[in-house]
């Protein structure tokens, strides 16, 4: 059976500071993340016992809601990682930069709409750029948790994680700081990169 794994990061620990500090980046990628990696595998592991043994005596409701509370977090952090860079900030150039403006109007009121989004998220989640292709358009989503509020068939493509893990030792309970500092390390050419492959012409 094929199993996740915990990806390394793509810079240095130390590399995103001073917005987000070495201290948070090694506990939210070694603890955190890692945790989210391993809930996923023992869910699979726990559905995997259940085809055994006919899924008596399993609570099958809380195997699927771990599997997808896990599997999403994994596949968040992993995207969220590589969404940002030590060169980043500024803003997209390219089809992004037309396809922010067909579906926000410009990159300053997306930007608005997905801070505002991030930082009113209520408890633990994430503010998130998704490809929706029925439209072919973008639009924000403020996840809870990892998997509540989103859309099914929707492409992730930019995400500020704004559970407290992610700010809290450096910005204490001003999330609102840590979302607007959090855009001076976006990594456009990332973002560019998971459009192209899925935007119709
Ligand atoms: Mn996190």
């Amino acid at each position: 059976m094929s199993k996740y794994e915990l990806p390394e990061l793509p810079y240095k620990y130390n590399a995103l500071e001073p917005i987000i500090s070495e201290a948070i980046l090694r506990v939210h990628h070694d603890k955190h993340h890692s945790a989210y990696v391993n809930g996923a595998n023992a869910a699979l592991q726990k559905l995997e016992a259940g085809r055994e043994s006919g899924f008596k005596d399993m609570d099958i409701r809380a195997v699927e809601r771990d599997l997808a509370f896990n599997v999403s977090g994994h596949m968040l952090h992993t995207l969220y990682w590589q969404n940002m860079t030590p060169k980043g900030g500024g803003t997209p150039g390219g089809k992004l930069a037309d396809m922010i403006n067909e579906s926000f109007g410009s990159f300053e009121k997306l930007k608005a709409q997905l801070s505002s989004a991030a930082k009113q998220v209520e408890g633990s989640g994430w503010g998130l750029l998704v490809y929706e292709p029925v439209l072919n358009r973008l639009m924000t989503l403020q996840i809870q948790n990892h998997q509540n509020l989103a859309i099914q068939g929707s492409v992730p493509l930019l995400t500020v994680d704004v559970w407290e893990h992610a700010y809290y030792l450096q910005y204490k309970n001003d999330r609102g700081s840590y979302v607007d500092q959090w855009w001076n390390i976006v990594n456009w050419n990332d973002v560019e990169k998971r459009i192209s492959s899925h935007r119709r012409a």
